[in-house]
């Protein structure tokens, strides 16, 4: 607790203030209003709960990306797990997923009919699962960035270990460097500069973000999750633009290293390779997924069960979309707390406990 502290003290956080404040000054006026983008769910919740947009100087916006694994998950993928549930399988999940609405029903809408969908706090309780039922086939939902690709996978070995063969996995996986380059690429969107998630470099390491650096001249910089953590990669942001710099910064050394975690990134490689992939919002983005190889597709739920999944058809009304590109903020949604509240929500925005509407919900002043 001590150490949490540390990155909560606000007298460092006063401190940091008047360094950014200081910093922005020198920017030239045209670079005004400036966008930075964070591209972390985690880093979007911690931003709303401790206030930090308001700490910042006029003319300096945070705005939060597509960081939320869930939020970014298609409909469509919604959909196929939707299918699966209602032929009988077993469907297991982490919690966030329950609620998310598909094209015409969620998961949580097939579960008060009957389906049987387990919620999982690790991925090793779907092992169990299919362990404790060999009668039944059990769809484990693997969605998610690099941070929660190789212990997803992971279950491949195990299950081969343990000899269970009910077990198969609906993937959705997703990258963060290729949609930072979609986003970039995109000339509706003007991100100055993009606050980089925490886990995923942790992953992939500080040196993922090279090639794009180089190629788009932005810069990047790596935070951690702490209130003071944020500040100082936001001060980091700023000094470099300042200096008309692009750069990779790593703010969050204790835990992220320019290569990253290689035991991961091996076990990733060894079940999967790069794959284009539906973005909700974003559309399809090149090599900005993964698939199971070919060696592993016994464990592939779409080969095992004869599915697809193609593309959902979303709320009409929900515009989640705008929201996870940075075009709009999530009390520009006119269902934003009337139609769409955490406990009725039309949009993964509202859903998940990393979704930027939730967070502007739970912690802004602009909820109606
Ligand atoms: S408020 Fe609800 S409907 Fe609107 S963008 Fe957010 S999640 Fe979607």
């Amino acid at each position: 607790m001590k150490y949490l502290d540390g990155f909560r003290n606000p007298d460092a956080a006063r401190r940091l203030q008047a360094e950014i404040a200081a910093v922005a000054a020198r920017l030239p006026p045209r670079r005004r209003p400036l966008h930075v983008m964070e591209v972390c769910g985690s880093h979007t919740m911690a931003i709303a709960r401790y206030g930090l947009r308001d700490l910042l100087p006029p003319g300096i916006e945070l705005i939060s990306g597509p960081g939320c694994p869930v939020c970014v998950t298609d409909a469509g993928y919604i959909d196929a797990a939707v299918e699966l549930a209602r032929r009988g399988l077993t469907i297991a999940t982490f919690g966030d997923m329950l609620n998310v609405p598909g094209s015409a029903a969620s998961l949580a809408d097939v579960r008060a009919a009957g389906a049987r969908i387990e919620v999982c706090y690790s991925p090793l309780a779907a092992l169990d699962l299919a362990c404790r039922q060999p009668d039944r086939e059990v769809v484990f939902l693997a969605i998610g960035f690099e941070t929660t690709v190789a212990p997803v996978v992971s279950l491949i070995a195990a299950a081969r270990r343990d000899g269970i063969r009910n077990l198969s996995l609906l993937v959705a996986f997703k990258l963060i460097p290729p949609a930072l380059r979609a986003l970039a690429a995109d000339p509706e969107i003007h991100v100055a500069a993009f606050l980089c998630p925490a886990h995923v470099s942790a992953i992939i390491g500080a040196d993922a973000y090279q090639p794009f650096v180089r190629d788009f001249r932005v810069p990047c910089v790596i935070a951690g999750f702490e209130p003071l953590d944020i500040l100082l990669g936001v001060k980091g942001i700023l000094e470099q633009l300042a200096a008309g710099e692009a750069r990779v910064e790593n703010q969050y050394s204790r835990v992220v290293r320019p290569g990253g975690n290689p035991l991961a990134q091996a076990v990733i490689a060894r079940h999967l390779e790069p794959a284009d992939a539906s973005w909700r919002g974003l559309g399809v983005i090149p090599a900005s997924g993964l698939k199971l190889r070919p060696q592993a597709a016994e464990f592939d739920a779409e080969q095992r069960h004869g599915l697809r999944i193609t593309p959902g058809t979303p709320d009409r009304r929900c515009r989640c979309g705008d929201v996870l590109k940075g075009k709009r903020r999530p009390p520009d949604c006119p269902l934003f707390g009337n139609a769409c509240t955490p406990e009725h929500p039309v949009g993964p925005c509202m859903v998940s406990s990393e979704g930027s509407c939730a967070a502007s919900y739970k912690y802004s002043q602009d909820r109606p």
